[in-house]
């Protein structure tokens, strides 16, 4: 069964739905394949995605359906690569850009293993939040799958800064879940200084967290299109500022959007562990690239982190100690 939606942006306000994941253990894919289409934030052209059920192990892939013979690629930090803006995809074959977004809306739902087909070189950017592809992942449903869930819980402080920049993104221990404590910064009055703390499940990220925007300044739109990129960027799908003005007339979704799109992309960027985090991550003006140093830092520490099942349980057990840094391991549980 295929639903269509390319209509208006659904307003994901409204009390929790069955699509919530509860506290079982077991890993979740999509109930039925669903699909979308809008326009690319780089390119400016209009494309699908497709979003079907995927086995239990396998993780979330994408694939360049408009390349022929593009293998998928593994939705991990081992396949990113650093691009401006976005994160992007990448296996030496094809690549897809601008994954941030349908990710955190996967990893917040509850989605463990999903293949999504891409018909373009990025994932359309939508309204600029999460918010259609939390819609997407309600209209297909979640479906119960009979492997375990497994989470990589946080052992010991990582951390890593960009200290020329004053950023910083870490990871520590914590109780169960994925607590998120992001500041950001910015001289614009517009912005300011913000920050926010959330515990993740599906309920508060769609209703805090999913239909915060993307944003950007004027000038540097600007300075994007003359280099080819953000064509497609506009006040449809970036809350964009000038100065000390929002200039959307519609204005901001949150009084602190600016600081909830932040923690949506770190939900995004984390989903890139290959499993979910269990843990503190606490982000002072991070980005993609940080996070994603943040992740390698994790891994080449094996003393840093563990698996364990049943993350709906608090009687959590250790099934590894130390081991083997990733990618290797992490990847190979999802093959
Ligand atoms: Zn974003």
């Amino acid at each position: 069964m295929t639903r269509l939606y390319n209509g208006p942006m659904p307003i994901a306000d409204g009390p929790p739905v069955s699509v919530l994941p509860g506290t079982g253990a077991k890993q979740h894919t999509l109930a039925n394949s669903v699909r979308c289409s809008g326009v690319g934030l780089h390119c400016g052209d209009p494309i699908a995605v497709r979003m079907h059920p995927a086995p239990a192990d396998t993780g979330v892939r994408l694939r360049r359906a408009d390349v022929p013979n593009a293998p998928p690629i593994q939705a991990n930090w081992a396949n990113v690569r650093e691009t401006p803006l976005c994160t992007t995809l990448a296996d030496g074959v094809t690549q897809i850009a601008t994954v941030e977004h349908l990710l955190a809306a996967l990893a917040a739902m509850g989605v463990d293993n999903a293949d999504v087909e891409v018909h373009g070189p990025e994932v359309p950017i939508m309204d600029g939040s999460a918010a259609p592809f939390v819609f997407l992942i309600e209209c297909a449903g979640r479906a119960p799958q009979q492997a375990a869930r497994r989470a990589i819980r946080i052992e010991k402080p990582v951390t890593v800064h960009d200290t020329a920049q004053d950023r910083s993104a870490a990871l520590a221990p914590g109780s169960n879940g994925l607590t998120l404590d992001v500041t950001i910064a910015f001289n614009s009055p517009a912005i300011g200084q913000q920050a926010r703390t959330a515990r993740l499940d599906a309920h508060t990220f769609k209703r805090d967290l999913a239909r915060a925007r993307t944003f950007g300044f004027l000038a540097e739109v600007d300075q994007l299109r003359a280099v080819g990129l953000a064509l497609g960027g506009s006040l449809d799908n970036a809350v964009v500022i000038d100065d000390d003005r929002v200039l959307n007339t519609e204005g901001l979704r949150y009084p602190d959007e600016f600081v909830r799109h932040k923690m949506l992309d770190s939900v995004g960027d984390l989903f890139l562990a290959g499993a979910p985090i269990m843990g503190r991550y606490t982000g002072r003006r991070t980005g993609h690239a940080l996070n994603r140093r943040l992740l390698a830092a994790l891994f080449a520490d094996p003393e840093a982190w563990s698996w364990i099942d049943d993350p709906g349980d608090t009687r959590h057990e250790a099934v590894h100690g130390a081991g083997p840094a990733l990618p290797e391991r992490a990847v190979a549980q999802r093959e």
